[in-house]
């Protein structure tokens, strides 16, 4: 292949604008706010599922200390009704008997009942601190995200108008280069780590870094301005500058 030495100089300008294009791209990838966002996401589904948790065996307690409250309710009506049964006139003493062993044994029944509902109370309101502490651990790490989310996208911004902006110079400058000379290189630039042109620098490949060994450079001393040559390790296009080293 054949192109003006000019127009090979111009390869290594469309390579700069490539390359950013491609830092540009990477940064879009790995932005640290991605990492926080991820981050975040694996936290707060953590902490909900801690929440369900918590929420749960609070509903329980709750269920419980209804249960008790109206267990002693229906304890409490009970000795009531046996103390107005034992008041009123004409109650035969064996009842009366009966009835006042009822109460001892209800009003025990009642303590028994109030201890157990002041423990439920008091879980209850060690649960309710568990599901505030967690309710307030996800609000802080959904605050976090969204934080997160404002600095991504403030980056994506900045990283996409310089972007934009590169594609438009990349357009332009590629416009004005032969098809076939622009196929070669970003048929070479796919396959090469996104390297297509490189610049013989010091009888160096800037693409691999080696330096021509002899025969190589004669082929390269040998050849015609206007001739495209390749690296014969990494075969990108090697652009001749007066850098070259020849
Ligand atoms: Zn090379």
């Amino acid at each position: 292949m054949k192109a003006d030495p000019f127009v090979q100089l111009r390869l290594l300008d469309l390579q700069a604008l490539d390359t950013m294009l491609a830092q540009l791209a990477h940064r879009r990838r790995t932005l640290p706010e991605l990492a926080t966002i991820a981050g975040c996401d694996q936290r707060a589904a953590d902490v909900r599922s801690r929440l369900v948790d918590a929420e749960t065996s609070l509903a329980d307690l709750a269920g419980e200390q209804r249960r008790l409250e109206a267990d002693v309710d229906t304890v409490r009506q009970r000795a009531e009704k046996d103390q107005q049964r034992m008041a009123a006139s004409g109650v035969p003493a064996k009842e009366i008997a009966g009835l006042q062993h009822e109460v001892t044994s209800l009003a025990r029944r009642q303590g028994v009942l109030e201890d157990e509902l002041l423990e439920v109370m008091e879980t209850r309101e060690t649960s309710e601190g568990q599901v505030e502490q967690l309710r307030s651990e996800l609000a802080g790490v959904l605050a976090d995200r969204s934080a997160a989310e404002t600095a991504r996208d403030a980056a994506y911004g900045e990283i996409d108008a310089s972007a934009s902006q590169r594609q438009a110079e990349r357009a332009e400058l590629a416009g004005g280069l032969p098809a076939d000379l622009l196929a070669l290189y970003d048929k070479v630039r796919e396959v090469n780590g996104g390297v297509g042109a490189a610049m013989l620098r010091q009888r160096r490949c800037e693409g691999c870094r080696l330096e021509l060994s002899g025969s190589e450079l004669s082929a390269v001393r040998a050849a015609k301005p206007e001739d495209v040559l390749r690296c014969d390790n990494c075969r990108r296009i090697l652009v001749r500058t007066p850098e070259s080293g020849l």
